[in-house]
């Protein structure tokens, strides 16, 4: 039996458009062709080989931003091997419990993290992007020829992510080769990525928002993508204004749209360029999607998780002003249902939880039986999503489960309330936590920065939201900060604020 690659994408394209532009580095200002990734895969999967690594074993990566990412990823692939990326804002001992949890046979890093690697248990390859003859540099060039690719079947496991860690511990997602072909359907078709699709990427790459939205997406139709080493609102918006780049795709969660609408650069830059630009991942302001869209630019809301791989939701181009705030309806290859505590369907405008099933979900979490257990009902992925339906169908992310707390007896979505926040005009970032209330039971604190020389006080804060939400949802008080703690993908630690304002974290509400 010949062995068919089916999901080696940098192959195929590399055979048909061999000088088509596949990644550009901007950190590095290294640009690989199709040709070029093809035949730095090869040797990366024939250094790996030469290391003993092979189907099943585990590879991990430590670095920023980088083209090594995808080469990384197609080596694997082409081995049956599994990618291991490790988020870097994590601590030494936070990166030891996961080693240990995924046993990799190898970790590759880049030197800026050459302290933590070393203080790690496994053996070491470094990235040195100042040296031409660094260890990674060396051990590709000196790599035996490449043995033929294995064949890969849906279910063979391509990576394990690990989540953003928002509500507490990142849990290890396994994301197997099918998962990540149907992302790309999924996502490639609404996004009208084709094979001159130009894409920024800024999210990071060890986070599913980073490696497949849209980026995956994009080498699987033989695009481009422009690869940013760390966000910078403004080299964004440069990047985006640039013809000679000719970006048409950029994705972010909503943070890295909330800057560049605040920039000084953001009324000036040409975005009349981009196609898509497409936001998830948390919920999106009101004010933001209504600030790009005053620019020309209609952010295309969708929703997913990295359990997903991660689109399960999107809003098409053409409802984004229509149906603004919704996260759109399913993708074509997955199925979504809201469902009560009991799992009986809720109608039309009810709140429930989202739950999802489809050959973009994955099978598990890595070495933890119990939570997978936990986790489905008869195969239908437990979000921990609050969302309502329209009456045509139009899916509206309300919050998540564990953020919303209880007021006098009425549910209060943090997410709507944040919304009301961001319309007054001093507050350049928002958020609302519950916190304990003797009479109440729970009520809403408001921790706001404001922009740069505003004056805006308590009362200014609360007058507004009495004039636009009902009295339970309106903030009991407000406290001013300079930053809100963020994840590294740029969500707000809601979990980190309660521990600040409350005192600890408290339990999950199921
Ligand atoms: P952890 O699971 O470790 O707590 P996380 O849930 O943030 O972290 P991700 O997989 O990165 O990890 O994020 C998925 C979550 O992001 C979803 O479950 C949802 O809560 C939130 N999310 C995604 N898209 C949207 C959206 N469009 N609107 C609101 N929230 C969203
Ligand atoms: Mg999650």
């Amino acid at each position: 039996m010949p062995t068919i690659p089916y999901y080696d994408w940098i192959a195929h394209h590399a055979g048909r458009r061999p000088a088509r532009l596949a990644i550009h580095d901007l950190q590095t200002a290294r640009k690989f062709t199709y040709a070029d990734l093809h035949a730095r895969t090869d040797r990366l999967a024939a250094a790996l080989t030469a290391r003993g690594i092979g189907k099943g074993d585990r590879v991990a990566l430590l670095a920023p931003n980088c083209a090594e990412y995808f080469e990384l990823q197609f080596a694997c692939g082409r081995l049956g091997a599994i990618m291991l990326p490790l988020n870097w804002r994590l601590a030494v001992p936070e990166l030891q419990y996961i080693l240990s949890d995924s046993t990799p046979s190898l970790l590759i890093y880049d030197k800026s993290f050459a302290d933590q690697a070393h203080q790690l248990s496994t053996r070491l390859l470094e990235i040195d992007h100042e040296r031409p003859d660094s260890a990674y540099e060396r051990a590709l060039a000196t790599a035996p020829p490449p043995s033929p690719a294995v064949a890969l079947g849906h279910d063979d496991i391509a990576m394990v992510m690990y989540t953003s860690g928002t509500t507490g511990h990142p849990k290890g997602a396994i994301i197997t080769h099918g998962m990540n072909f149907w992302n790309c359907v999924n996502l490639g078709i609404p996004a009208m990525i084709t094979p001159e699709t130009v894409q920024l990427v800024i999210l990071p790459l060890f986070h599913t928002g980073g490696l497949n939205c849209y980026a995956n997406p994009v080498l699987h139709a033989g695009g481009a993508i422009l690869v940013m080493r760390t966000f910078d609102p403004g080299a964004a918006l440069d990047c985006i204004s640039d013809p000679a780049l000719g970006i048409t795709h950029f994705f972010g969660v909503p943070a890295p749209y909330q800057f560049m609408m605040q920039h000084p650069k953001f009324q000036g830059a040409d975005l009349s360029r981009l196609r898509i630009a497409g936001v998830g991942g948390a919920p999106c302001a009101l004010a933001i999607l209504e600030g790009w869209s005053a620019r020309g630019v209609p952010l295309v809301q969708g929703w997913g998780m990295t359990e997903t791989s991660p689109a399960g939701t999107m809003l098409d181009a053409a409802d984004a002003i229509r149906k603004v705030g919704s996260a759109g309806k399913a993708l074509m290859h997955t199925a979504i249902r809201i469902v009560d505590d009991e799992g009986n369907d809720v109608p039309a405008g009810g709140i429930g939880e989202l739950l999802i099933k489809g050959p973009n979900v994955t099978p598990g979490y890595w070495n933890k039986p119990e939570a997978t257990a936990k986790a489905f009902t008869d195969g239908w992925l437990h979000t921990g999503d609050a969302a309502r339906q329209d009456e045509e169908g139009f899916v509206y992310i309300v919050d998540r489960w564990k953020d919303m707390y209880i007021s006098g007896g009425e549910n209060v979505y943090p997410a709507e309330v944040e919304n009301v926040l961001f319309q007054i005009p001093g507050v350049a970032d928002a958020a609302i936590i519950g916190v304990p209330d003797e009479r109440w039971g729970e009520v809403g604190l408001a921790i706001i920065v404001r922009k740069s020389g505003e004056m805006l006080e308590e009362g200014d804060v609360i007058r507004h939201c009495l004039g636009n939400l009902a009295k339970f949802k309106v903030p009991q008080s407000v406290v001013f900060v300079d930053v809100l703690p963020r994840n590294a993908t740029g969500k707000v630690l809601k979990r980190e604020l309660r521990v600040q304002f409350v005192g600890s974290d408290k339990p999950a509400i199921s």
